[in-house]
């Protein structure tokens, strides 16, 4: 789901440590660069909310 990054969405991310990218994903295989279940990465990860106006947040995400 694309969701728009607002200021607010920053603080509050910023606030309560949101984990979101691959790189802190369970499925991550980091050796590979690339995602356990298949999915491309490219819209999840390294994502600083800081650099954009909207994120693609992944439904299959588990904290590591
Ligand atoms: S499940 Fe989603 S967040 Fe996790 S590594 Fe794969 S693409 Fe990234």
């Amino acid at each position: 789901m694309i969701t728009p990054v607002s200021d607010r969405l920053r603080h509050e991310a910023e606030r309560l440590a949101l984990r979101f990218r691959c790189e802190e994903c369970a499925h991550y295989a980091e050796e590979r660069a690339a995602c356990g279940n298949g999915y491309p990465v490219e819209p999840h990860r390294g994502v600083r909310l800081s650099e954009v106006d909207e994120v693609t947040f992944c439904k299959e995400f588990e904290l590591a």
